[in-house]
Formats: C-alpha cells, structure tokens, sequence
C-alpha cells in the first residue's frame, strides 16, 4: 500500500515526502515540475535512502492520473500540487482556478473511481481571511479571502465538506497551513521560488546573501506593537510531521472530516524576522519602510491547541532554525 504525494517535488511536498519515508510509509510521487526541479526528488532519497516511484505528470491529465492508480495500491493521498503564490494569484486568476481547483477535482474523481478515500489536505490561514479573533482556532468564521490563491483554498474545503456530506465514508483531513519557512537541515532541500519571492523569509535570505538589494517591509503603521505585520512562521519539518501526524489520525479513527490548524501559536512581527535573522546568522538585512501590500492584514497567528489534542502534534523548532536552515539551504545552493 502507498501514499500518493502530488507535488511531491515542491518545498512543502519533498519534507512530507521525507517524513513519510523515515516513518517507513510506501510512497508514489507526481509532479510536473511546475514551481520544482528534478533535483529535489534526488535529495529526497539522498536524504532518507529509500526510494520510490515517480511519474511526472499534471494532476489534470486524468487519463495519466488514472494510470498512476491502476499500477500501485494506493491508500491515501496527500496533495501538494497546487499554486501558492498570491500575488501571481492575482493577475492570473484562471491559471489558479484551474490548477489548484480542477485539478484537485480530478484527483478526487480519480480516488473515487478507485475508490480510495483518505485525503490530507493543504489548506492555508487564508481561508480565515481578516480573522475574526486571534488567536485563531478552527471555528472561526472563514471567508472574505482577499486574493484568488485563497479562494481556491476557501473552495476546496468547502467541495471536500459537500463530498463527505454526500458519502461519509471519506476520510479527510484539512490542514490549514500558517507560515511555511525553513528547509532541511542538510541543507539539500528547500524553498525555490522561481524569480523574485513574494514570501518574506526567501527574500530575506537573498537580501542578506547579496543577490537582492533590500527588503521592503511592507507598512510600519499596523496595530502592531512594532507597527508591522505579525505572522506565524512554521518550520517546514515542524509542518511535514504534521502531515504524517494527520495521517494517522485518519488511520486510527476511520471516516471523519477533520479540520486542524498548523502553527506555532507565535507570532512574530517583520521586525521580529529581521532582526532575529540577523542576530542568529550574523548577516545584515538592509531594509526600507514601504506602504502596505494591498490585500494584507495586520496579525495572523493559531492556536494550535486541536492539533496538540487531537494529533499530538506541536511545533518543536523556533526561530532559530527557521532562520538557520533557511539561511544554510541558500548558502549550500551557492
Ligand atoms: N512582507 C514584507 N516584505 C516582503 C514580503 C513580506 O514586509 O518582501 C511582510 C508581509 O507584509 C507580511 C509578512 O511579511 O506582514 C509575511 O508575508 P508573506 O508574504 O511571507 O506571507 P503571508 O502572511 O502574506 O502569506
């Protein structure tokens, strides 16, 4: 029996991919290299020295897909593929409606017909959209996303809910993902953004290796207690154990759909990252005031209390290796 991982090549996807390995979990990985390279598949089994299969399609050949089913004994799937950026979100709104929702829809289809129905989820904090309290916890009301990116997210999870509604013997579990930061700690795998990062982390580390000038911080004059915005930044192994945490869960309790937050319950302002960054590796981050980013809010962290309950899963790495390993996988890819 094996996990399907699609986009199992991406940043989130390879540290799932690595955890479900070390935990000794069969795996069968797509991707079509989209926002990914080849490469990160060979850190994978470099890291865990295990291996596995890999097709490399787009989740929307179905046809592809299907074949991808009748030729492992898949049990599970967790899905990875999707676009993530926001501000390419944007100004391509269609390309992420159809990616992120179509192909999630194929997917499902595809795990229908072949009637497999465990489904770990990648949501995101943005489905919560301006939160109603914070910390945020599950039930808050979400809605009101502010950019397209987040409305494929705020979809999906409303199609898995209808889906479970109409057949209860699905077994899913959404995980709304807060700030993804970090890499591996051998440094061989992390996060690529492909031109110049929208995230602040990915731009931080390349202001401070020289490849980008300054960093904007995007507004001061939050109701902050530094005036700029305060987010909960995860450590991407932190965020990878969560899925496997997940996994057991649908394991154990059999159908159900599941809902659970995955941050720190920390939130750090612009600031706070900057001025962390630098004291932990000693690089300077040059920055300037700049207005807000449309779309932002002000603070966005979790409570992460379900997840603790119900998974026994919690974030163990602060922000040292957030900002370490973050710093150590663009060194090394130098
Ligand atoms: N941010 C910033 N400059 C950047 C990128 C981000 O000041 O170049 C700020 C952004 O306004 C937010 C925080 O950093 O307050 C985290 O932004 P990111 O895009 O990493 O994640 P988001 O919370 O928007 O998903």
């Amino acid at each position: 029996m094996s996990i399907l991982v699609t986009g199992g090549a991406g940043f989130i996807g390879s540290h799932t991919a690595i955890e479900l390995l070390n935990a000794g979990k069969d795996i069968v990985i797509i991707d079509n290299f989209s926002n990914s390279k080849p490469d990160t598949l060979e850190a994978t089994k470099k890291i865990t020295g295990k291996d596995f299969k890999f097709y490399e399609i787009n989740y929307l050949e179905k046809e592809k897909l299907e074949k991808v089913f009748e030729e492992n004994n898949i049990e599970a799937v967790m899905n990875f593929a999707g676009f993530k950026a926001v501000g390419e979100s944007v100004k391509k709104p269609l390309e992420y409606y159809t990616n992120n929702i179509s192909g999630c829809l194929v997917l499902l289809e595809t795990m229908k017909k072949y009637n497999v129905k465990k489904f770990v989820f990648s949501s995101s904090a943005t489905v919560y959209g301006d939160p109603e309290k914070i910390p945020i916890t599950e039930d808050c009301k979400t809605g009101g996303t502010t950019n397209p990116y987040g409305t494929t997210k705020l979809f999906i999870e409303q199609i898995l809910k209808d889906l479970y509604t109409s057949d209860d013997s699905w077994d899913i579990c959404i995980l709304r993902y807060f700030n993804p930061v970090g890499a591996h700690e051998s440094g061989l795998i992390g996060e690529e953004p492909k031109g110049i990062p929208n995230n602040l982390m990915p731009y931080v580390v390349r202001v401070a290796s020289g490849e980008l000038k300054e960093l904007s911080i995007f507004g001061n004059d939050y109701d902050t207690p530094d005036g700029t915005g305060v987010r909960d930044y995860i450590h991407v192994v932190d965020l990878a154990k969560g899925h496997l945490a997940a996994l057991n869960k649908l394991d154990k309790e059999g159908s159900g759909l599941y809902i659970y937050n995955l941050g720190t319950g920390t939130g750090y302002s612009v600031l706070d990252m900057v001025k962390a960054f630098e004291d932990i590796t000693g690089n300077k981050v040059a920055y300037k005031i700049a207005p807000r980013r449309p779309g932002d809010i002000a603070t966005c962290y979790s409570d992460p209390k379900k997840a603790k309950d119900e998974l026994g899963w919690e974030a163990k790495k602060g922000i040292k290796e957030m900002c370490e390993d973050s710093w150590n996988f663009i060194q090394r890819k130098k």
